[in-house]
């Protein structure tokens, strides 16, 4: 599907087959039990709601996909709007760091989630399948957009994103699911319009709508592999398609759409073997690849020093940098929370880490992809579009992820938490308000 780039025109679809095909689709979705619907009660005179804000999360698109792939859709969108060169992310880049740095202009540091596999003093461990700890309030701080929005009496929806299962503050978006990767597209664009056509004083004004496949893909086969193409196409055409049924129903949205991080291409070559620098009998891993988080044993009595020495022992290899967690580079902004580990060591772009103990001396890597490293290299590069009525055409250039919940504030005409970001960078794409 693919849309005009002509702004009086609207976007118009000159593709109709593939419309018709993804709505015979849609007739298949299933009516799910859906949890979090709390029906808010909102004291906004009508007429007073912004028009909503729509944050799309493309997990693992590259700054670059949109030049190299060219998805029709989204450059559609960037043409009618606005785009960034790239959205560097925070660190690590990887997955929930990032998605929950977007929603509240934190970095990881600040806001708890200091990686994908965290341990708390007090808590216990985190991970992204473990639903107990991905929807346990605690783990999450700051205040995310949803609870700034409500806040300000204008509610919320989120299709999937990283925090919006917990009960955060005592506060949760009013509409949410749960995680679902198997959720077909067809039935996320179902639920984002069913929302969009509640009554004026109900309908959301903030909303995500979140896609994991360019980020799957990218893994398994490379980042400009053309598996990762395809993934990429397939998410623009539902956009392409959502677009239309906004258009359809007169609905007019604000489009941010980002993603977390990027992806560098791996290779078997490029292993790092833990074991020969680590001594797994006293240490343990708290994440892994890219970057390792090491801890002593609890039945380890770590002597004086043993962080300098871990140190210099993983610094032996060329293809990493190993901190203390004090000493890792300012630019990176980690190291004060409890959570981070007492030493990390980062591999090199592309580079990964790997335990002889568990897959042999030769380990088997096919060219695939990868990510978490330090967000300042290149292939780390994140995506950002935008457009809507308070947006203005034009090209940023790099701009920092902790910029985008001021971004998301400003649209809906709230004042923001306090946090990480600010809105100076993207102050050249805003239209003054009316
Ligand atoms: P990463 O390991 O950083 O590449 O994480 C990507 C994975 O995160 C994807 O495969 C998603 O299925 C998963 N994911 C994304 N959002 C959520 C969520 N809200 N809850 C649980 N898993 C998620
Ligand atoms: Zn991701
Ligand atoms: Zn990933």
């Amino acid at each position: 599907m693919v849309l005009s780039k002509h702004p009086s025109a609207g976007w118009t679809l000159l593709a109709l087959s593939i419309l018709a095909s993804a709505c015979a689709h849609q007739r298949q979705a299933v009516e799910r039990v859906e949890p979090g619907s709390t029906a808010p009660q909102r004291t906004r005179a009508l007429g007073d709601y912004p028009t909503p804000v729509l944050l799309v999360g493309i997990d693992g698109f590259r700054y670059d996909y949109l030049d190299v792939f060219e998805p029709p859709n989204l450059l559609a969108i960037a043409a009618n709007g606005a785009r960034a060169e790239r959205l560097v992310p925070s660190f690590p880049s990887k997955t929930f760091p990032n998605h929950y740095t977007l929603v509240t202009g934190l970095v990881p540091d600040n806001h708890g989630i200091v990686s994908n596999n965290i341990v708390d003093p007090k808590l216990g461990k985190f991970s992204l399948g473990n639903r107990d700890a991905v929807s346990d309030g605690r783990w999450w701080g700051g205040e995310p957009v949803w609870t700034t929005a409500q806040n300000n009496g204008l509610p919320s929806a989120a299709l999937f994103w990283p925090g919006s299962e917990a009960e955060i503050n005592g506060d949760r978006p009013d509409f949410w699911l749960p995680y679902d990767d198997d959720l077909p597209g067809a039935d996320r664009l179902d639920k984002i319009i069913e929302w969009l056509a509640l009554p004026e004083a109900e309908r959301p004004r903030f909303l995500t709508l979140y896609f994991s496949r360019v980020d799957s893909a990218s893994h398994r086969y490379g980042p400009l592999s053309h598996q990762a193409r395809t993934a990429v196409m397939e998410v623009d055409a539902l956009l392409g398609e959502l677009n239309v049924r906004l258009e359809a129903m007169s609905q007019p949205i604000h489009w941010v759409i980002v993603s977390d991080h990027g992806m560098a291409e791996t290779a078997p070559d490029r292993v790092i073997m833990v074991d020969d620098y680590v001594d797994l009998d006293q240490y343990h891993l708290i994440d892994t690849s890219p970057v390792l988080a090491i801890a002593p044993n609890t039945d380890h009595e770590a002597s004086p020093g043993w962080e300098d020495r871990l140190v210099s022992s993983l610094r032996r290899s060329p293809h990493l940098e190993a901190y203390r967690k004090k000493d890792l580079p300012k630019h990176l902004r980690h190291g004060s929370n409890d959570r981070v580990a007492p030493v990390l060591a980062l591999a090199n772009d592309g580079w990964r880490f790997a335990l002889r103990a568990r897959e042999g001396s030769r380990p088997q890597v096919r060219l695939g992809g990868q990510h978490g490293y330090d967000p300042t290299i290149d292939s780390m590069g994140a995506l950002f579009v935008a457009s809507g009525p308070r947006i203005l055409p034009g090209e940023l250039g790099p701009i920092q992820n902790v910029d985008v919940y001021s971004l998301l504030c400003e649209l809906l005409g709230v004042e923001p938490a306090t946090n990480d970001g600010s809105l100076d960078a993207l102050a050249p794409i805003l239209r003054s308000r009316d």
